[in-house]
């Protein structure tokens, strides 16, 4: 009998580890794995800057990101090559990914554990066949996507010459047509190859600017405590516009979701009087924080307002970008609103105390109210040349502007051909013959489709996905938990046995009873 009580005590032992190292397996927090290797790798060594990706965030931050391309390190933790491959790779990503990265929003590098059980079937999607393998591509086209390696228009390619740091970056610098360097160190030797300004395209990369500008005026508004019994109408009517014409979907919705609860989150009472007092993280002094446009923003680095030099353009690039893009988005019955809005807001909350006084110097030369969205749209664009023209002049003389993206009369004749009634007329020129209804037509598309024509691409990519998924999803069941197949079989194996053997304990115990009584 101590044998049977022996033998089912063992599958019981079996059973508990089977089950916990499949939980423990399909558990993995996403940065548990490179706590790991980290420590592995010993104290004092960097954390990661290849982000890590699996099956449940995969597609969100390839499709969220910012970069141009994208790179995915199919790997497995228990493979020594892979260990060994870690620190070139990492020497390439500190260039690209991060706050810090030299060479921001250009590619972003990332890595999956296909050791990892639940990144099975991701794996499988892409045709690994060996770690590490190495994937390029536009990240949109990772998104939901595959590799079999038989289609030769794949916009995903396998890396196939990456060996060392070295080689790996002078195959990407093949594809970009660059000349990055590991030795590239922030702001110097910057090519700045995709900032060309004069390049109509450029501005659908602003389109993450104004979500990192519109975050990082919200921080500020929460840091310096400026929400105040006399601003916190202006605030309000500024989130207004923004819920109603920002061109962020995240940031509409997160300026929706605060300001349906803006008074439990805001009220007035609670601001510390204390600077000391502010908390970190999501409170702010005990009140809470805004993530108005999510918690992935702001990111720490500008695309089309990267300037060549630590801290130049960066923020007020991106404000200005914000408010051209608001203006164009209003309709005629809301333009003098928004104008008002827009004046208050930077005046009450834009900290750089000569900008907002000229800024509401402008908005006070304003005698008749706007009744069309033309006006105010041209309104913005003239008061915005007018600092231009300003901030030339200081900017030469003091030198502190931005060598590369020098003041100028906006917009530039290969901008905007058609803005100028006279092509022979000279930029430089303080009076140019605009036409006026060429520069609204301009603006409004500039500001308008172009500025949100990536992620227009990317929503229709990602809703064709989801529509495949979706017929897919009718062809097969779908289980809520899966279990590897070689998993599934061991449990029910010893499901079996320990059912088997209950039911032969208990037959023995009935024969017993008889013989008692
Ligand atoms: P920005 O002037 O910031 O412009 C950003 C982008 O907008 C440009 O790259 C271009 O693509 C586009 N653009 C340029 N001109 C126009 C236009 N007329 N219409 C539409 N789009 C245009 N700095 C000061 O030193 N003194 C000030 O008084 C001052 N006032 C400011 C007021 C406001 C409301 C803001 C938001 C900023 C102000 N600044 C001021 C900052 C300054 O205007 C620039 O933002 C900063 O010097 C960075 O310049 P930039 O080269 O990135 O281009």
């Amino acid at each position: 009998m101590s044998s049977v009580f022996k033998l089912l005590h063992t599958l019981l032992v079996f059973y508990t580890l089977l089950s916990f190292s499949i939980s423990s397996s399909s558990a993995i927090p996403p940065g548990s794995r490179s706590l790991l290797r980290v420590t592995k790798s010993g104290a004092g060594d960097q954390s990661d800057f290849a982000v890590d990706l699996n099956v449940t965030n995969f597609d969100s931050v390839l499709k969220d990101t910012p970069a141009i391309y994208a790179i995915v390190e199919f790997f497995a933790h228990w493979c020594p090559a892979c260990r060994n491959y870690k620190s070139h790779y990492e020497k390439v990503a500190r260039l690209f990914n991060g706050a810090n990265a030299v060479h921001p929003g250009t590619v972003l590098m990332t890595r999956v554990d296909c050791a990892n059980t639940i990144n099975t079937k991701l794996c499988d999607k892409f045709s690994v066949t060996h770690y590490p393998s190495l994937y390029w591509g536009p990240p949109s086209k990772f998104v939901g996507g595959s590799w079999d390696g038989k289609s030769e228009k794949s916009d995903i390619r396998p890396i196939d010459d990456g060996r060392t740091a070295d080689r790996l970056l002078k195959w990407i610098n093949k594809q970009l047509g660059s000349s990055y360097s590991l030795e590239d160190e922030k702001y110097e030797n910057d090519q700045l190859i995709h900032s060309n300004v004069s390049d109509p395209g450029q501005i659908a990369r602003a389109v993450y600017d104004v979500e990192e500008a519109t975050s990082i005026a919200f921080d500020i508004i929460l840091a310096h405590k400026l929400i105040k019994p006399d601003t916190r109408a202006t605030l309000i009517k500024f989130m207004q516009l923004m819920v109603a014409h920002h061109p962020s979907r995240r940031c509409r919705k997160g300026s929706a979701d605060i300001l349906v609860n803006f008074d439990d989150l805001y009220p007035s009472n609670k601001w510390p009087t204390n600077k000391q007092e502010s908390g970190n993280g999501s409170r702010h002094g005990g009140v809470a924080k805004f993530d108005i446009c999510g918690k992935e923003v702001p990111r720490g680095y500008w695309m089309f307002c990267r300037g060549s030099k630590n801290d130049t353009r960066g923020f007020s690039c991106g404000l200005w970008v914000m408010l051209h893009s608001l203006s164009v988005r209003v309709e005629d019955g809301e333009s003098q609103m928004a104008f008002t809005s827009t004046c208050d807001f930077i005046h009450q909350f834009f900290m750089c105390e000569e900008c907002r006084q000229h800024f509401y110097s402008m908005c006070k030369r304003v005698s008749t109210p706007f009744s069309n969205t033309r006006d105010f749209v041209l309104w913005l664009w003239t008061a915005h040349n007018e600092v231009n023209t300003r901030l030339m002049k200081t900017e030469s003389s003091l030198g502190t502007g931005d060598p590369k993206f020098p003041k100028t009369t906006w917009p530039s004749k290969h901008l905007c051909p058609n803005c100028y009634t006279n092509q022979n007329q000279d930029e430089e020129s303080s009076s140019i013959d605009w036409d006026l209804d060429e520069v609204f037509k301009f603006l409004g598309s500039y500001y308008g489709k172009k500025l949100v024509s990536l992620y227009t691409e990317k929503d229709k990519a990602h809703a064709q996905i989801k529509n495949d998924a979706a017929s897919e999803d009718l062809l097969q069941p779908t289980n809520a938990l899966v279990v590897p197949v070689g998993a599934a079989l061991a449990i029910a194996v010893a499901s079996c046995l320990f059912g088997a053997l209950a039911c032969c304990w208990r037959s023995q115990q009935k024969n017993r009873k008889p013989r008692r009584s």
